[in-house]
């Protein structure tokens, strides 16, 4: 077998692949794949990996969803591709607008729609500084997220993203201030109980709006449960707590629901899990299943309306992408929706399942978390993390630089397990249509990387 012209040496000289460390997985070799049944993808030499993080946290009907598929198909047989420019738009992206809004928290509300998440949360920045401007209020720009927040790549969405990785471009750009992550085991003080943590995280809120003046503050950003800082739930209370302090300032509160949205955390969208009404989703990932590259701007009927109106005022909103709206994308979605929320085809909705699986998976994890090297387990509905530590009792972090998590993901890739190190933690997020067996299939290699890898470095 010549290993200079396998797939992995032919991946490894010509693809630059998105957050790899190129050299060490030039060192490990990169995993090929042709494609996927159920939660499994398959690589070049026949063998299954069990995708314990549904790709990118999208691919929530599996890798083969026979309805999704034949409903792509026949959208490429009638209509393959369009825009939604100059007052024209393709039927299905009218339905689809209508079913956003049906199932969204919104009584009404107008959608657009875009390629990523990133540029959803870009579309999103725009509309406010376009909006507040055309308003007479161009100073009212910044925005406010949290550390450890995802919200994308772009420039914008990566000056919203709460990580240090995005000073080497020299970001964030002026106006996008972060806030404390709400993550109570990491950042509560000593002695702080809950409660204590969360009355903190409201009173930095209130310093921050001070210090920076309410009337230059756009919005607040957030995702219900953080996905990509680590699955990060808030502390107890901590919407209750902010969101009260955003309205009284007329600051917008959207809620990023890349990950979260359309049944990850038990219910269409985690704003409903965390019982508030944002002024705007952020929509992408399992709106289409993962089958197409489609994100979306979610305005609820305020920021629909104003939207409206600044746009007649200077004849049109000049924002938009080629694919915006494609009719493909839409009618991908449309199923999708149908699938995971409604049930398709006489199955029952995909959501099911979250609730089927959430308790065992939430047992699995908490098993695990009592190994002595992993610090805490978090998670909601079918999103969980567990946290590698050194030092149980000090929550002190292994040193080194590859990091533990990312040889217990390694350890599982060998197994025949995909799973994500995120910092320190673990990551699992699989696919809705998990089956019991699949699950402890998932647990047991997990837990046998996790005994080989902690002996070692232990
Ligand atoms: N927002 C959140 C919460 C995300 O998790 C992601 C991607 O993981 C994004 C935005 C960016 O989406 P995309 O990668 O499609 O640009």
């Amino acid at each position: 077998d010549d290993k200079s012209n396998s797939w992995e040496a032919r991946a490894a000289a010509h693809t630059l692949y998105g957050f790899t460390d190129l050299p060490t997985v030039a060192a490990r070799g990169t995993v090929v794949l042709t494609g996927g049944h159920g939660p499994y993808v398959t690589d070049v030499h026949g063998r299954d990996y069990l995708d314990a993080n549904s790709g990118l946290w999208n691919m929530v009907a599996g890798f083969d969803p026979p309805g999704l598929i034949a409903a792509a198909q026949e959208a490429y047989g009638r209509f393959p591709g369009y825009h939604a420019f100059f007052g024209r738009m393709s039927d299905r992206t009218v339905e689809l607008s209508e079913k956003l809004i049906a199932v969204s928290p919104f009584a009404d509300g107008r959608v657009f729609y875009t390629n990523s998440g990133s540029e959803a949360n870009d579309t999103l920045v725009k509309m406010l500084w376009f909006l507040n401007a055309q308003e007479g209020r161009p100073e009212r720009r910044k925005i406010l997220t949290r550390v450890n927040g995802y919200h994308g790549v772009t420039v914008v969405s990566a000056s919203m993203t709460g990580k240090p990785y995005n000073s080497v471009f020299g970001l964030p750009l002026p106006g996008f201030v972060h806030l404390t992550c709400p993550h109570y085991w990491r950042e509560g003080k000593e002695g702080e109980s809950e409660a204590a943590f969360t009355a903190r995280m409201a009173a930095e809120l209130e310093e921050v709006i001070a210090r920076e003046g309410a009337e230059t503050i756009a919005a607040f950003v957030a995702e219900p449960v953080m996905g990509a800082g680590g699955v990060i739930p808030p502390s107890e209370g901590y919407f209750e707590a902010v969101l009260p302090i955003l309205r009284k300032h007329g600051i917008a509160v959207i809620s990023d629901e890349v990950i979260c949205g359309l049944g990850r955390t038990g219910r269409a969208w985690g704003c409903e899990t965390y019982g508030f009404v944002p002024d705007a989703i952020i929509s992408s990932k399992a709106l289409t299943a993962g089958l197409f590259p489609m994100g979306a701007v979610i305005l609820g009927p305020e920021l629909a309306d104003r939207l409206h109106r600044a746009s007649e005022a200077v004849e049109e909103f000049p924002h938009g992408f080629t694919a915006s709206g494609h009719p493909v994308g839409c009618a991908i979605a449309l199923k999708a929706i149908e699938t995971i929320l409604e049930g398709a085809d006489g199955a029952p909705p995909l959501i099911d399942g979250v609730h089927r699986l959430t308790p065992g998976f939430e047992a699995g994890l908490a098993r695990l978390a009592e190994h002595p090297h992993i610090g805490e387990w978090r998670g909601k509905g079918l999103m969980g993390a567990l946290e590698a530590v050194q030092d149980k009792a000090t929550k002190t972090p292994f040193p080194g630089h590859l990091s533990v998590s990312e040889r217990i993901a390694n350890a599982c890739t060998d197994a025949g397990l995909i799973c994500r190190p995120l910092g320190q933690a673990v990551v699992l997020c699989p696919p809705f249509i998990l089956t019991e067996a699949q699950m402890d299939e998932m647990f047991g290699k997990l837990e046998r990387a996790l005994e080989t890898v902690f002996a070692e470095v232990a």
